[in-house]
Protein backbone atom coordinates (compact mmCIF):
# COMPACT_ATOMS: atom_id res chain seq x y z
CA UNK A 1 0.00 0.00 0.00
CA UNK A 2 1.37 3.59 -0.57
CA UNK A 3 2.18 5.58 1.87
CA UNK A 4 -0.27 8.08 3.51
CA UNK A 5 -0.02 11.56 1.59
CA UNK A 6 -1.40 14.65 3.67
CA UNK A 7 -2.03 18.07 2.00
CA UNK A 8 0.16 20.80 3.87
CA UNK A 9 -0.48 24.06 1.93
CA UNK A 10 -3.21 24.11 -0.79
CA UNK A 11 -1.18 26.24 -3.02
CA UNK A 12 -2.80 25.73 -6.42
CA UNK A 13 1.09 26.54 -7.52
CA UNK A 14 1.58 26.91 -11.01
CA UNK A 15 5.00 25.87 -10.73
CA UNK A 16 5.83 24.74 -7.18
CA UNK A 17 9.12 23.90 -6.64
CA UNK A 18 12.51 23.63 -4.61
CA UNK A 19 11.81 22.37 -1.41
CA UNK A 20 14.82 22.55 1.11
CA UNK A 21 14.33 22.41 5.31
CA UNK A 22 16.54 24.87 7.43
CA UNK A 23 17.35 23.19 10.08
CA UNK A 24 18.84 26.10 11.69
CA UNK A 25 14.99 27.82 11.25
CA UNK A 26 12.92 24.49 11.32
CA UNK A 27 11.22 25.93 8.36
CA UNK A 28 10.53 24.74 4.77
CA UNK A 29 11.40 27.25 1.71
CA UNK A 30 9.95 26.36 -1.57
CA UNK A 31 9.30 28.08 -4.51
CA UNK A 32 6.78 28.52 -7.10
CA UNK A 33 8.77 29.38 -10.47
CA UNK A 34 6.29 30.42 -12.77
CA UNK A 35 4.11 33.01 -10.22
CA UNK A 36 7.53 34.71 -9.02
CA UNK A 37 6.94 33.68 -5.23
CA UNK A 38 8.80 32.42 -2.32
CA UNK A 39 7.45 30.69 0.16
CA UNK A 40 8.45 29.72 3.55
CA UNK A 41 6.66 27.41 5.57
CA UNK A 42 6.51 26.77 9.20
CA UNK A 43 5.00 23.62 10.33
CA UNK A 44 5.14 24.85 14.10
CA UNK A 45 2.36 27.34 12.91
CA UNK A 46 1.16 26.09 10.19
CA UNK A 47 1.81 29.03 8.18
CA UNK A 48 3.02 29.60 4.46
CA UNK A 49 4.33 33.07 4.05
CA UNK A 50 4.94 33.73 0.27
CA UNK A 51 6.94 36.88 -0.95
CA UNK A 52 6.70 37.85 -4.09
CA UNK A 53 9.42 38.52 -6.33
CA UNK A 54 10.38 40.37 -9.38
CA UNK A 55 11.33 37.49 -11.76
CA UNK A 56 11.38 33.86 -11.81
CA UNK A 57 13.08 31.88 -8.93
CA UNK A 58 15.05 28.52 -10.27
CA UNK A 59 15.90 27.18 -6.90
CA UNK A 60 16.74 28.63 -3.44
CA UNK A 61 19.09 27.69 -0.67
CA UNK A 62 20.21 29.09 3.26
CA UNK A 63 23.36 31.23 3.41
CA UNK A 64 25.45 30.77 6.37
CA UNK A 65 26.21 34.50 6.72
CA UNK A 66 22.58 35.03 6.67
CA UNK A 67 19.30 34.81 4.45
CA UNK A 68 19.61 33.01 1.76
CA UNK A 69 20.75 32.33 -1.90
CA UNK A 70 18.87 32.72 -5.23
CA UNK A 71 19.21 31.29 -8.72
CA UNK A 72 17.20 32.98 -10.59
CA UNK A 73 15.92 33.93 -14.01
CA UNK A 74 18.78 36.45 -14.71
CA UNK A 75 21.63 34.95 -12.42
CA UNK A 76 22.75 34.17 -8.58
CA UNK A 77 21.40 36.72 -6.01
CA UNK A 78 21.19 37.10 -2.62
CA UNK A 79 18.16 37.55 -0.64
CA UNK A 80 17.30 39.43 2.96
CA UNK A 81 14.14 37.54 4.57
CA UNK A 82 14.06 40.73 6.81
CA UNK A 83 13.72 43.49 4.46
CA UNK A 84 12.54 41.19 1.19
CA UNK A 85 15.30 42.43 -0.62
CA UNK A 86 17.20 41.20 -3.61
CA UNK A 87 20.93 41.50 -4.72
CA UNK A 88 22.07 40.36 -7.75
CA UNK A 89 25.99 38.44 -7.25
CA UNK A 90 26.51 37.57 -10.63
CA UNK A 91 25.17 36.45 -13.49
CA UNK A 92 27.36 33.69 -15.67
CA UNK A 93 24.25 33.87 -18.89
CA UNK A 94 24.00 37.79 -19.76
CA UNK A 95 24.44 36.98 -23.34
CA UNK A 96 21.63 34.40 -22.99
CA UNK A 97 17.98 36.09 -22.60
CA UNK A 98 16.22 33.06 -23.48
CA UNK A 99 17.93 30.86 -20.99
CA UNK A 100 16.70 31.10 -17.25
CA UNK A 101 18.32 29.55 -14.04
CA UNK A 102 16.85 26.00 -12.80
CA UNK A 103 17.12 23.78 -9.97
CA UNK A 104 20.33 23.55 -7.76
CA UNK A 105 21.61 23.19 -4.40
CA UNK A 106 25.06 23.39 -2.25
CA UNK A 107 27.27 20.74 -1.82
CA UNK A 108 28.38 19.73 1.50
CA UNK A 109 31.51 22.62 1.08
CA UNK A 110 28.99 25.44 0.69
CA UNK A 111 29.73 25.88 -3.00
CA UNK A 112 26.17 26.51 -4.49
CA UNK A 113 25.22 24.37 -7.96
CA UNK A 114 22.48 25.46 -10.11
CA UNK A 115 21.68 24.47 -13.82
CA UNK A 116 20.24 26.55 -16.70
CA UNK A 117 17.39 25.64 -18.90
CA UNK A 118 16.02 27.32 -21.97
CA UNK A 119 12.77 29.20 -21.45
CA UNK A 120 11.07 26.89 -24.28
CA UNK A 121 12.32 23.90 -22.78
CA UNK A 122 13.67 22.16 -25.99
CA UNK A 123 16.94 23.47 -26.81
CA UNK A 124 20.15 21.64 -25.49
CA UNK A 125 21.57 25.09 -24.26
CA UNK A 126 21.90 24.80 -20.25
CA UNK A 127 24.82 24.64 -18.37
CA UNK A 128 25.34 23.51 -15.27
CA UNK A 129 27.33 26.28 -12.93
CA UNK A 130 29.04 26.31 -9.47
CA UNK A 131 29.03 29.51 -7.06
CA UNK A 132 31.96 28.87 -4.75
CA UNK A 133 32.21 30.97 -1.62
CA UNK A 134 34.48 33.30 -2.96
CA UNK A 135 31.53 34.00 -5.70
CA UNK A 136 33.85 33.04 -8.69
CA UNK A 137 31.35 31.09 -10.92
CA UNK A 138 32.56 27.43 -12.95
CA UNK A 139 30.76 26.28 -15.52
CA UNK A 140 30.48 22.46 -15.01
CA UNK A 141 28.39 20.69 -17.60
CA UNK A 142 26.74 22.72 -20.45
CA UNK A 143 24.38 21.39 -23.30
CA UNK A 144 21.62 20.86 -20.99
CA UNK A 145 18.38 20.97 -21.96
CA UNK A 146 16.40 21.24 -18.44
CA UNK A 147 18.97 20.73 -15.32
CA UNK A 148 17.30 19.45 -11.98
CA UNK A 149 17.97 18.05 -8.94
CA UNK A 150 21.39 17.52 -7.60
CA UNK A 151 22.57 16.31 -4.36
CA UNK A 152 25.82 14.18 -3.02
CA UNK A 153 26.21 11.08 -1.60
CA UNK A 154 26.73 11.00 2.48
CA UNK A 155 30.80 10.21 1.95
CA UNK A 156 30.98 13.28 -0.10
CA UNK A 157 32.49 10.86 -3.45
CA UNK A 158 29.56 10.77 -5.38
CA UNK A 159 27.27 13.85 -6.89
CA UNK A 160 24.35 12.96 -8.50
CA UNK A 161 22.38 14.87 -11.33
CA UNK A 162 19.16 14.53 -13.44
CA UNK A 163 19.28 16.80 -17.46
CA UNK A 164 15.59 15.47 -17.19
CA UNK A 165 14.86 14.49 -21.13
CA UNK A 166 17.96 12.46 -20.78
CA UNK A 167 15.69 10.27 -18.47
CA UNK A 168 18.35 8.96 -16.31
CA UNK A 169 20.26 9.84 -13.22
CA UNK A 170 24.22 10.57 -13.40
CA UNK A 171 26.48 9.84 -11.51
CA UNK A 172 29.85 11.93 -10.90
CA UNK A 173 32.97 11.47 -8.84
CA UNK A 174 33.48 14.30 -6.99
CA UNK A 175 35.95 15.70 -5.14
CA UNK A 176 35.16 17.33 -2.25
CA UNK A 177 38.67 19.61 -1.85
CA UNK A 178 38.58 20.99 -5.07
CA UNK A 179 34.53 20.81 -6.37
CA UNK A 180 35.90 19.05 -9.30
CA UNK A 181 33.66 16.21 -10.73
CA UNK A 182 34.42 13.43 -13.11
CA UNK A 183 33.66 10.17 -14.64
CA UNK A 184 30.40 10.46 -15.87
CA UNK A 185 28.06 7.65 -15.65
CA UNK A 186 24.41 6.29 -15.85
CA UNK A 187 23.28 5.38 -11.79
CA UNK A 188 20.32 5.17 -12.34
CA UNK A 189 17.68 4.13 -16.04
CA UNK A 190 14.12 6.09 -15.74
CA UNK A 191 11.85 3.70 -17.34
CA UNK A 192 9.09 5.60 -19.01
CA UNK A 193 6.43 4.54 -17.26
CA UNK A 194 7.72 6.44 -14.26
CA UNK A 195 7.47 9.31 -15.77
CA UNK A 196 9.92 12.85 -16.44
CA UNK A 197 12.63 12.91 -13.57
CA UNK A 198 12.87 16.86 -11.58
CA UNK A 199 13.95 17.66 -8.71
CA UNK A 200 15.80 14.76 -6.58
CA UNK A 201 17.05 14.28 -2.78
CA UNK A 202 18.97 11.76 -0.61
CA UNK A 203 18.22 10.21 2.33
CA UNK A 204 20.60 9.01 5.59
CA UNK A 205 20.83 5.72 3.59
CA UNK A 206 22.27 7.26 0.60
CA UNK A 207 18.65 6.48 -1.55
CA UNK A 208 17.74 9.12 -3.93
CA UNK A 209 14.05 10.33 -3.68
CA UNK A 210 12.64 12.26 -6.85
CA UNK A 211 10.12 14.03 -8.05
CA UNK A 212 8.33 12.69 -11.82
CA UNK A 213 6.86 14.95 -13.44
CA UNK A 214 3.60 13.30 -15.00
CA UNK A 215 3.68 10.55 -13.55
CA UNK A 216 1.90 11.12 -10.11
CA UNK A 217 4.41 10.33 -7.90
CA UNK A 218 7.81 10.24 -5.72
CA UNK A 219 10.06 7.41 -5.99
CA UNK A 220 13.19 6.42 -4.23
CA UNK A 221 15.92 4.70 -6.69
CA UNK A 222 18.93 2.96 -5.35
CA UNK A 223 22.01 4.78 -7.06
CA UNK A 224 23.92 1.37 -6.78
CA UNK A 225 21.78 -0.83 -8.79
CA UNK A 226 19.61 1.52 -10.56
CA UNK A 227 16.65 -0.16 -9.17
CA UNK A 228 13.13 1.44 -7.58
CA UNK A 229 12.92 0.66 -3.81
CA UNK A 230 9.67 2.80 -3.03
CA UNK A 231 6.97 4.75 -4.36
CA UNK A 232 4.74 7.48 -3.10
CA UNK A 233 1.71 8.30 -5.03
CA UNK A 234 0.29 11.89 -4.91
CA UNK A 235 -3.31 13.27 -6.06
CA UNK A 236 -2.19 15.19 -8.93
CA UNK A 237 0.16 14.24 -12.15
CA UNK A 238 2.94 16.89 -12.05
CA UNK A 239 4.96 16.03 -8.55
CA UNK A 240 8.49 18.39 -9.01
CA UNK A 241 10.54 18.12 -6.26
CA UNK A 242 10.83 16.53 -2.80
CA UNK A 243 12.97 17.47 0.37
CA UNK A 244 13.38 15.57 3.82
CA UNK A 245 13.07 18.05 7.08
CA UNK A 246 10.85 18.23 10.17
CA UNK A 247 12.46 18.49 13.70
CA UNK A 248 13.63 14.66 12.92
CA UNK A 249 14.53 15.24 9.08
CA UNK A 250 11.95 12.50 8.64
CA UNK A 251 9.03 13.97 6.79
CA UNK A 252 9.46 14.12 2.94
CA UNK A 253 8.31 17.05 1.55
CA UNK A 254 6.64 17.37 -1.88
CA UNK A 255 5.91 20.01 -4.16
CA UNK A 256 3.41 20.08 -7.30
CA UNK A 257 1.99 21.83 -10.21
CA UNK A 258 -0.57 22.87 -12.49
CA UNK A 259 1.38 23.99 -15.15
CA UNK A 260 -0.32 22.57 -18.64
CA UNK A 261 -3.56 21.05 -17.02
CA UNK A 262 -6.68 21.75 -18.73
CA UNK A 263 -9.91 22.82 -16.89
CA UNK A 264 -11.03 19.03 -17.22
CA UNK A 265 -7.50 17.94 -15.79
CA UNK A 266 -7.70 20.44 -12.91
CA UNK A 267 -11.37 19.26 -12.10
CA UNK A 268 -10.17 15.93 -11.80
CA UNK A 269 -7.23 16.90 -9.43
CA UNK A 270 -8.24 19.90 -7.64
CA UNK A 271 -5.10 19.58 -5.36
CA UNK A 272 -2.40 19.82 -8.18
CA UNK A 273 -0.49 22.86 -6.89
CA UNK A 274 -0.35 21.79 -3.66
CA UNK A 275 2.24 21.41 -1.06
CA UNK A 276 2.55 17.69 0.49
CA UNK A 277 4.24 15.76 3.14
CA UNK A 278 4.71 11.81 3.62
CA UNK A 279 6.29 9.80 6.27
CA UNK A 280 9.10 7.25 4.02
CA UNK A 281 10.65 5.88 6.50
CA UNK A 282 13.74 6.92 6.64
CA UNK A 283 15.52 10.21 7.53
CA UNK A 284 17.28 12.39 5.38
CA UNK A 285 20.10 14.67 5.99
CA UNK A 286 20.47 18.38 6.88
CA UNK A 287 20.72 20.33 3.78
CA UNK A 288 23.52 22.50 3.07
CA UNK A 289 23.79 26.26 3.16
CA UNK A 290 26.00 28.68 1.13
CA UNK A 291 29.38 29.29 2.33
CA UNK A 292 29.88 32.68 0.75
CA1 LIG B 1 12.58 21.17 -11.43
Amino acid sequence: MSKQVELVVDAQATLGEGPIWDVDSQVLYWIDIEERELHVYDPRLDEDRRIDLLERPGTVVPRKSGGLMLAQENGFASFDLKTEQVTVVTDPESDKPENRFNDGKCDPQGRFWAGTMSLNKSQPTGSLYRLDPDLSVHKMCSDLTISNGICWSGDQSTMYYIDTPQMCIHAYDFDPATGKISNKRVAVTIPKEASWPDGMTIDAEDKLWVGHYGGGHVCRWDPHTGKQLDRIELPCPNVTACALGGPNLDMLYITTARAGMDKAALAETPLAGGLFRAKPGVKGVAAFAFAG
